[in-house]
């Protein structure tokens, strides 16, 4: 018999039996590696492991620690929650079922309307065919073939007429009893599915159009150990208490109303402090660092607009009107834009004044409230708005700076994220396909960004084509508590919008040059910022940061008087600081003041009126004994910003 031989990933070469499959060369590679097998890649093609190779192919076995693992276990977990809604529903007309992130799907038409209860009917069923480890058999058909198999299946008929026109090759998928259209890969056999659960049901219009029949779509999850399966659920448990918009609400941060428009948060006094005191707390820390405040207007004549590009390149986010700056009788109409950046307020300042390489680096920065235009259905709480407030600066500097500023912004990045205890990585995104400047200024400005970086030893991955248009960028993405990734900050070099206000600086020789700009945002959004932090946080923001940091609780009326003397001397130490005065049993008190997840309660009676003292209770952790008054004023001082 012949032999054939296929490469490996690590370049070496394996002589196999001709007809051999990869499961074959996974045995031929060790026991071990045949049990771990779940399907094979063949020249970059994800395939089943019965699959048979060809001679000089290149062969990659999938197990589960491969990145494609999961989407394959999770679509055979359809194929498999699909073979028991037919056991248990009888006559079903199944559509399609794909995995998704997290999980898979199966769209179907069952005879009766699903309910959560026969969620459990179906897993037990479920169940039974990955106990009984049915296999996943492939077999191509013809047309003809697959009419036939699929002929009482109108929503795969379609499909089969569909994949034929493109001229697709049939292939059907069985697993026992169950028989399904599909191009596979799948995992050899239903019990490689560790632990899986149905998730939830929804109606779903067949193929997405809303002139087709709604079907049932059931989701589902799955995964290769039952622990995944189980921090998966917590996760999500978790991140539905943590939903900053449920907390948004509870904690009295912010509000929406409908006919103020969609994603336009209006923020309560709680969450106007909570704002307030981010940028207080930034503001020193930028001041100290050689940033100077600046304030430009919200909206600006359109021919800034052009000059900066946005017109060009960035009108479908903004907000324009007219202004008649003449008479009714003979109107002269100014087209305006509301501010989406603050970008070119700033150039405008730095062009206010003629400036030599000696005061260079200028650092600008402004809390600038911008607009930018978000399709509605796009918006999602504090995380995608139409107006929010930017933490934006901008450097203006010579070349031999550059490095330096982005290594000082990225001491700003660390501040932050150090601050409030989130971890995060840096990705450089390069020059894009639509994209203005040489060739030689782009590969310059993406330099900068790694030698900073490098300098620093800070690792980053590179992101081709996602630069701005003007100029690439390093973005910083934080990991909340729940592993979730957040873009926040991004450090921009641009070396276009100088060019465009032709702004310019003296240099030692006294001509004239054009400095550099950086564009950074560290919070980026601060609204934003705070929706991520009471996520991250479940809400129990900082002492420093929470909008109430202490209640405190009078145990009879008759203690009201030295409770408020208490709370006198807390908001002289800068302290924000309520007294419960509602007459109702102090149980009830503390637990609406634990809701509102306030940091401190301090109870007072008749011995803490007495002592000077107070009674501490600490948020979650309980009773944390008395304390002198004035130990207590100290621990609020402490966390003045
Ligand atoms: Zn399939
Ligand atoms: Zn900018």
């Amino acid at each position: 018999m012949s032999n054939i031989s296929v490469k490996l990933p690590d370049g070496s070469a394996r002589e196999l039996e001709a007809g051999a499959t990869v499961a074959d060369l996974a045995s031929s590679i060790g026991a071990g590696l045949a049990r771990a097998a779940l399907a094979g890649k063949v020249n970059g093609v994800l395939v089943d492991l019965s699959c048979a190779l060809e001679d000089g192919a290149e062969v990659e076995i999938i197990t589960k620690k491969s990145a494609e693992a999961l989407d394959i276990l999770r679509h055979s977990c359809a194929h498999v929650m699909a073979a028991a809604v037919q056991h248990v529903f009888g006559e079903v007309e199944f559509g399609i079922g794909p995995s998704i992130e997290d999980g898979f799907y199966y769209d179907m038409k069952l005879p009766r309307a699903i309910s959560p209860d026969d969620f459990e009917t179906i897993e037990a069923e479920m169940a039974k065919i990955i106990a009984a480890d049915e296999q996943f058999v492939r077999e191509g058909v013809t047309l003809d073939q697959a009419r036939e198999i699929f002929a009482a299946q109108p929503l795969k008929l379609e499909l089969i007429e569909e994949y034929a026109a493109e001229g697709r090759d049939l292939s059907i998928y069985r697993l026992g009893d169950f028989c399904d259209l599909c191009a596979g890969p799948h995992i050899p056999s239903a019990g490689k599915i560790a632990s899986f659960k149905i998730m939830k049901t929804a109606g779903a219009y067949w193929r997405g159009d809303a002139e087709n029949e709604m079907l049932t779509r059931l989701y589902g999850t799955a995964w290769f150990a039952k622990k995944d399966l189980e921090q998966y659920l917590f996760r999500i448990e978790e991140a539905e208490k943590r939903d900053h918009r449920k907390l948004g609400r509870d904690l009295g941060i912010y509000t929406m109303f409908e006919e103020a428009g969609p994603g336009l948060p209006l923020y309560l006094p709680a969450g106007a402090r909570v704002i307030r005191l981010m940028q207080e707390w930034l503001r020193k820390e930028l001041y100290r660092r050689g940033y100077e405040e600046v304030i430009t207007p919200h909206i600006y004549k359109s021919d800034v607009w052009k000059t900066s590009g946005h017109y060009g390149f960035y009108k479908d986010n903004m907000y324009f009107f007219n202004i008649n700056e003449g008479t009714e009788e003979e109107p002269r109409l100014s087209e305006f834009g509301v501010k989406p950046m603050n970008c070119p307020g700033h150039v405008l300042l730095y062009k206010n004044d003629i400036h030599s390489y000696r005061e260079m680096p200028i650092r600008f920065f402004e809390f600038g409230t911008v607009y930018r235009h978000e399709l509605s259905g796009a918006v999602h709480g504090l995380f995608r708005a139409r107006g929010f407030t930017q933490d934006d600066a901008h450097v203006f500097c010579r070349e031999d700076q550059v490095i330096d500023e982005i290594e000082s912004i990225m001491d700003v990045v660390d501040l932050i994220m150090g601050t409030f205890d989130l971890e995060y990585h840096c990705e450089i995104s390069t020059r894009p396909d639509e994209s203005i400047g040489t060739d030689e200024m782009w590969e310059k400005a993406e330099s900068f960004l790694r030698q900073a970086l490098e300098r620093r030893g800070v690792d980053y991955e590179i992101n081709p084509k996602d630069g701005a248009f003007y100029g690439p960028k390093i973005d910083v993405k934080v990991k909340d508590s729940l592993g979730r990734t957040w873009q926040c900050s991004t450090i921009q070099v641009d070396f276009n919008l100088p060019e465009r206000f032709d702004i310019t600086y003296r240099t030692a020789e006294n001509s004239e040059a054009r400095p550099w700009m950086l564009h950074r945002a560290i919070f980026g959004s601060i609204e934003r910022f705070l929706g991520i932090l009471i996520e991250h946080t479940a809400g129990n923001l900082p002492l420093w940061l929470a909008p109430t940091q202490v209640e405190i609780i009078p145990i009879a009326d008759r203690h009201l008087e030295y409770a408020n003397e208490v709370a006198a001397q807390l908001r002289a130490a800068g302290g924000r600081v309520e007294v419960a005065t509602q007459s109702e049993p102090m149980r009830a008190k503390i637990a609406r003041a634990e809701a509102r997840k306030v940091p401190y309660m301090l109870v007072v009676g008749d011995k803490e009126a007495e002592n000077k003292q107070v009674s501490v209770r600490e948020h979650s952790e309980g009773d944390k004994g008395m304390m002198d008054l004035d130990a207590f004023v100290k621990i609020i001082e402490d966390a003045r910003v």
